[in-house]
């Protein structure tokens, strides 16, 4: 109710927003820009991938360096993903395995264009 009643008296100011507001609102729709850059949800209807590339693992990662600006865990987290174990076998699990064939592209319900945001990924957070 507080939170109602908060919108309701902001949106009924009748003057204008000061400067210092304006600044602080436009770095508020920077920080949404980054969400919005990745909305990947982990339903996983991309997978399997021929590569074996994780890629709801690799876009977790890479939301957490995104929105919380941890890199330095990131990069650890994301150099385990290639450890991951499937009947035995250490498959490779990182972005850098993409081949860019493309069908999990066309299989994402939120239309990420998961090609291209796997590439960043390992850009991002490959090892030098
Ligand atoms: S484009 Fe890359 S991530 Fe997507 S299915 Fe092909 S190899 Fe896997
Ligand atoms: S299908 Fe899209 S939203 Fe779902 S896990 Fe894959 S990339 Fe994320």
């Amino acid at each position: 109710m507080q939170h109602v009643l908060e919108n309701v008296a902001t949106a009924s100011r009748a003057e204008p927003l000061s400067g210092e507001e304006r600044v602080r609102l436009a770095a508020m729709l920077e920080e949404n820009k980054k969400l919005a850059q990745l909305y990947c949800t982990g339903c996983a209807y991309c997978m399997p991938c021929p590569s074996n590339v994780d890629i709801p693992g690799n876009f977790t990662a890479m939301n957490y360096y995104w929105i919380y600006g941890l890199k330095e865990y990131v990069q650890h987290a994301y150099a385990r993903l290639g450890r991951h174990k499937v009947e035995g076998e250490a498959i490779p699990a990182r972005a850098a395995s993409c081949l860019e064939c493309g069908p999990c592209e066309e299989k994402c319900p939120q239309h990420i264009p998961t090609m291209a945001q796997i590439k960043e990924v390992e850009a991002a957070l490959g090892q030098p």
